[in-house]
């Protein structure tokens, strides 16, 4: 991609959009839908945790390219806006190689706001409501600091994620960035890993195959669950917002269910024989998570819509068909 938007004469035809982690579960989406509203799309991403596979059907799309890259390295290309997703999600994929998870939040934040700053574009940043760590209030809105422990296991990519907003906004502020940035709340829907390790898909993939179903703890910590396809719109809306409305903003589904709960619709759903087991709960595994939303409802006029089961079908449905080809 070697121009800044595609120009015929003087008339620009569509924008040049980066998503930097798009071969992964939520920027595979992502792609799908900025491709489908007429843009242009390059997808960064260096298969660590995302894959070719998650954007196979993207490839014959002449607007669509994808680029193996590291975003710890810088990346000169001239684009109209960038979607800064490249991190893995998963605790059992970030904490493999914590260091390198750190340096892909902190380095990669870096490299993309200088390139931002270069072609002075907007920035989108998908942060997380693991910036809130174990919090002490509940439900989280925007305003609440977190609580995190900076020297667990969970802190190469809490941390990391704090510092990447930290210079969000010190570019915002040396540089007047537009900068967006989002705090993603568990996320779930097909083309998530099915060795993921994440709860939604542990939980699925052991109760297709009647596999036990490993509840860490004794199940009463909470998860609120947003639909891939929620979140997307979200995350489309925040870009397209004024210069003005920078964030942080809480996109997740305010719905609260305890991991036993889950654990229990997904047999019920799938009609598994599986049973449920216990087994120990994580180090500084948060005890509960519900976002605030009322922030993205007005400022963005967005409010989830998939309930958690009709989510679940669809994921169930998804994965019965990845296991079909295993
Ligand atoms: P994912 O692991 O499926 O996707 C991450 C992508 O980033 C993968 O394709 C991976 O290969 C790529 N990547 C990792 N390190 C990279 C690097 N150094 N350079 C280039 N690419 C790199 O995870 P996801 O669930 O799709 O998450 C996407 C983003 O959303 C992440 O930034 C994550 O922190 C954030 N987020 C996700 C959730 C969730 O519930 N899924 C919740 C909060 C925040
Ligand atoms: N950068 C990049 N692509 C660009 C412009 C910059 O990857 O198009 C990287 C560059 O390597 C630099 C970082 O972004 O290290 C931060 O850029 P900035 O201009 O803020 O800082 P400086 O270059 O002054 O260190
Ligand atoms: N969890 C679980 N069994 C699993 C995977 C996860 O009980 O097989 C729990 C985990 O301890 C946590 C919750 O489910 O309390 C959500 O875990 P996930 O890794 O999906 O997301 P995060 O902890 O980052 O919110």
């Amino acid at each position: 991609m070697a121009h800044k938007s595609t120009v015929v004469g003087q008339k620009k035809m569509a924008k040049q959009v980066i998503i930097t982690g798009g071969a992964g579960f939520i920027g595979s989406h992502l792609c799908e839908r900025l491709l489908n509203a007429g843009n242009e799309v390059l997808c960064v991403d260096n298969f660590f945790t995302g894959s070719r596979q998650n954007v196979a059907h993207l490839l014959e799309n002449k607007n669509f390219e994808i680029l193996r890259h590291d975003i710890t390295f810088p990346l000169y290309v001239e684009v109209d806006e960038i979607y800064n997703l490249a991190c893995p999600a998963s605790p059992v994929h970030y904490q493999f190689n914590p260091a390198q998870t750190t340096k892909t939040s902190v380095m990669g934040a870096i490299n993309m706001l200088g390139l931002a700053k270069r072609l002075r574009i907007p920035i989108l940043q998908a942060s997380t409501s693991e910036v809130y760590g174990d919090p002490t209030v509940h439900p989280q809105p925007e305003t609440y600091w977190g609580n995190v422990n900076p020297i667990g296991p969970r802190a190469c990519y809490d941390e990391g994620k704090r510092c990447a907003e930290t210079l969000f906004f010190d570019y915002r502020r040396q540089h007047g960035l537009d900068i967006k940035v989002v705090r993603i709340f568990n996320t779930y829907g097909p083309r998530m890993h099915p060795n993921d390790g994440r709860v939604v898909s542990n939980f699925i993939v052991q109760a297709l195959r009647n596999e036990e179903i490993t509840v860490y703890g004794d199940g009463s910590q909470t998860r609120s669950f947003c639909y891939v396809d929620d979140l997307v719109d979200g995350m489309m809306r925040m870009m397209k917002t004024e210069k003005g409305f920078i964030g942080p903003v809480n996109l997740g589904n305010p719905g609260e269910f305890t991991i036993l709960e889950l654990a229990e619709m997904v047999i019920a759903m799938t009609g598994s024989k599986s049973r449920i087991v216990f087994k120990p709960l994580p180090e500084d595994d948060p005890k509960q998570r519900k976002p605030a939303i009322d922030l993205a409802e007005e400022k963005l006029g967005w409010t989830p819509k998939v309930q958690l089961e009709d989510g679940l079908k669809r994921t169930i449905e998804y994965f019965e068909r990845v296991l079909q080809n295993e």
